[in-house]
């Protein structure tokens, strides 16, 4: 069930207009290279049917995620869609794939051995070769032994190669020249197939990463695909929670679980309600969080949040807002204009991903287009 803005502590808003934006920017970049998108983990935590939809509208034909169920989801949303399925091909669900026309990433010579058997070159498929990540794939000499077999790569209906980096988003890291020169030489291999190795942050490497399909996710989302560079993407998720209560500490006294901070001055704490249970983690609780306090924006300013982070609120050091300005009420940004998930990020000593697909489930979720 929809929870109905009235009734939630919190308003999560999903831009799909910026999600767009995001898309044809990375589009317009790679280009004559078809972009994709990920949308795995329900569409990063923006929801899988929306962003599928919302994408498809503005040119994306070609969708990966990483399970079978998830590739059903988006079928049922988009039925001309082209669908793929990182996590491979699981045993004993081919009919399942065939059924949603699910083409499945095939890992290892067992998948490609009964992918072939209930495709027989009928139903289309990837060949994911691992590269240097060392997760999943084919390695080398498997790659080489499936190469040699024409009958049974045609069987596979393989009608794209692909492998996946370890450290895109680190450009100065010599592995991805190394992974991107092993994925040419097992091209060769394979040179009726299209193929693809760029994520986000590969997208950014240089124009020869993007081969012939590209698969962002996270910067679709608004997440940074450069480690160590301003962000070039759109805020897509904004998060706002009204203030549920205004109170008076005085100096020395302790606010929240084990009272790890303390007014060091007579001080208004504000309490919204939200907490980890709804992604914002733990971790970012002061003093503790990484890159100092994580900041709440309210009446144009900043505010840190003190104490713990509990499972459904956040205590907030309101001092020095004016206080005509701060009462029950009062709607604070979480994420949005001033703040976004990558200072979320950095405040948790995590990276946007965990942060876009933590976000929970009980807020109100709008989206405008
Ligand atoms: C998750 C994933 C992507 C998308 O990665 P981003 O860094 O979010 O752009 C692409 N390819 C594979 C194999 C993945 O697992």
């Amino acid at each position: 069930m929809e929870t109905p803005a009235e009734l939630a502590a919190a308003t999560l808003k999903i831009d799909l207009a910026a999600l767009a934006a995001n898309w044809r920017m990375i589009a317009n970049k790679v280009m004559p290279a078809e972009c994709g998108a990920t949308i795995k983990a329900d569409g990063y935590g923006c929801g899988a049917a929306r962003v599928a939809d919302a994408l498809w509208q503005t040119g994306c034909r070609t969708f990966f995620v990483a399970l079978p169920i998830e590739g059903r989801q988006v079928r049922d949303v988009l039925p001309d869609a082209v669908i793929y399925i990182l996590d491979g091909l699981f045993s004993g669900q081919s009919d399942f794939y065939i059924a949603h026309d699910l083409r499945p990433c095939l890992i290892s010579p067992e998948q490609v051995k009964e992918w072939a058997k209930a495709s027989d070159g009928k139903h289309k498929s990837a060949v994911h070769v691992d590269t240097g990540i060392n997760r999943l794939g084919l390695d080398a000499t498997q790659a080489e032994t499936l190469s040699s077999d024409a009958e049974l790569v045609k069987r596979t209906g393989a009608c794209l190669l692909m492998s996946h980096l370890a450290s895109g988003d680190d450009e100065t890291n010599p592995a991805n020249k190394r992974q991107k020169e092993e994925f040419a030489r097992l091209s060769t291999l394979f040179p009726a197939l299209p193929a693809s190795l760029a994520n986000s942050p590969g997208v950014f490497l240089g124009s020869d990463f993007a081969h012939n399909v590209v698969r962002p996710g996270v910067a679709l989302y608004g997440g940074n695909p450069l480690a160590n560079k301003p962000n070039p993407m759109q805020h897509v998720v904004s998060l706002h929670a009204p203030v549920l209560q205004v109170r008076e500490v005085g100096e020395g006294h302790g606010v929240g679980y084990g009272a790890t901070w303390q007014a060091d001055r007579p001080s208004r704490i504000a309490v919204a309600g939200v907490g980890y249970a709804d992604g914002l983690h733990r971790s970012m609780s002061w003093p503790a969080a990484k890159d100092g306090p994580a900041m709440v924006w309210v009446a144009d300013q900043p505010a840190p949040i003190v104490g713990r982070v509990s499972m459904d609120m956040i205590t907030i050091d309101v001092t020095d807002v004016a206080p005509e300005k701060m009462s029950p009420g009062t709607m604070l940004e979480l994420l949005g204009s001033n703040i976004g998930v990558d200072d979320w990020a950095g405040w948790a000593g995590t990276i946007p991903y965990e942060i876009l697909t933590s976000l929970g489930r009980r807020y109100a979720k709008v989206y405008s287009s």
